[in-house]
């Protein structure tokens, strides 16, 4: 990853978690770097809450060490580490107005009222809500809650902020909404997030390392559009989006993979040999009529469009390859984009560059 270990903020080392014979976490070893905005992304029990419960101390680790800083924290308790953590139910004092929620953890801390409420009024300034401290929490939409919950962890200026599902409980165009505000919020104050999310496109939104993670392990990390376009697994390719997988074999020239006849070129095929998956993404496909001719040096297998569904901003196909497989394209819905029906004879034409390479399994 990005950050070595001494510029790191947060350092994982050899990290595993055990519930009785269940292994949570195996063996991670990660390190992620001062300032960034980090995500772990996969599905739901494939150990991501359990990896930031080890950052924040709300679970000890079987095995291996955790840093903060440099600092090695593997045993202390949770209010000893400089993060604080923002979950998916927000948990504020209901008696207690706005501003009182959020300077109470500076107030335990001794700061004098008057400095905890001015503090307590910057950070509500900064998700926007300074115009409602003298709320209660009950005359606050979910969003806005949600919001007061991040000042609150924002106070008083942690190493960094641990994010679990911190949107999970918000409805669909709220969640879109405040997304792009924990991006600008991160850029404002520039400490470290971590965000937990099983939602693939709030990972790729806000932050700008993802580790994809599956059965307690890291499958890859990198920028989403490292994972994206270059992704090193089936899991990454499928979970990331459409990934048009279909089985190939690099033969002599290594930098083509053969399927079904066809021979498809692929840099990343170099020095590979033997059986592998290519993928191609479906926005990087352009159909093209049977029979009509293709750019020179294009990647090209023949189909049939079984599905054609109009999106507005795109029309999505699904075309059954000559192969056999099922591939989907998306096509740009601009002037000028010719329309095709179910039934038609079509070429799927793509750019070598675009195509990606997996390991097997
Ligand atoms: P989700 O998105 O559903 O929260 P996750 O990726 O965050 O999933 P974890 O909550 O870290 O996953 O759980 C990883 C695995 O560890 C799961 O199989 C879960 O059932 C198990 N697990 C977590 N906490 C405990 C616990 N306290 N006791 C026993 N098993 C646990």
């Amino acid at each position: 990853m990005a950050a070595t270990q001494a510029e790191a903020d947060i350092h994982l080392d050899g990290v595993s978690k055990r519930f009785g014979d269940m292994t949570a976490v195996d063996d991670l070893t990660m390190s992620i770097p001062r300032g960034s905005f980090f995500a772990m992304l996969g599905p739901s029990g494939c150990g991501k809450t359990t990896t930031l419960r080890m950052i924040g101390g709300f679970e000890d680790p079987s095995e291996g060490k955790v840093f903060l800083g440099g600092s090695e924290v593997t045993q202390l308790p949770p209010y000893k580490r400089d993060v604080n953590t923002v979950f998916q139910s927000y948990a504020l004092f209901p008696h207690l107005s706005v501003e009182r929620n959020v300077a109470f953890g500076l107030e335990r801390k001794k700061v004098g009222k008057a400095e905890a409420l001015k503090r307590a009024n910057e950070a509500l300034e900064l998700v926007q809500l300074g115009h409602l401290g003298k709320r209660k929490p009950a005359q606050l939409s979910g969003g806005q809650q949600q919001r007061v919950a991040l000042a609150r962890a924002l106070v008083n200026r942690p190493r960094a902020l641990l994010l679990d599902e911190p949107l999970g409980a918000l409805d669909l165009r709220l969640r879109k909404q405040l997304q792009i505000e924990l991006k600008r919020i991160q850029q404002d104050v520039g400490i470290t997030f971590v965000h937990v999310t099983h939602d693939q496109e709030e990972a790729m939104s806000m932050a700008d390392t993802i580790a994809v993670m599956n059965g307690g392990r890291i499958e890859q990390a990198g920028s989403a559009t490292e994972l994206y376009e270059r992704p090193r697994t089936a899991f990454v390719a499928n979970f990331l989006g459409i990934s048009n997988l279909i089985e190939a074999k690099v033969t002599g020239d290594q930098r083509v993979a053969t399927h079904d006849g066809v021979a498809l070129h692929a840099p990343e095929c170099a020095g590979l040999i033997g059986d592998v998956q290519i993928g191609v993404r479906p926005e990087k496909i352009t159909l093209i009529l049977d029979g009509e001719p293709v750019p020179d040096g294009s990647n090209v297998l023949r189909g049939k469009i079984l599905v054609a569904a109009f999106l507005g901003v795109s029309i999505q196909y699904v075309i059954q390859a000559a192969g056999g497989e099922e591939l989907t394209v998306f096509a740009q819905n601009t002037d000028g984009t010719e329309a095709f029906g179910a039934g038609r004879e079509v070429q799927l034409v793509w750019k070598p560059e675009h195509t990606f390479v997996v390991q097997r399994g």
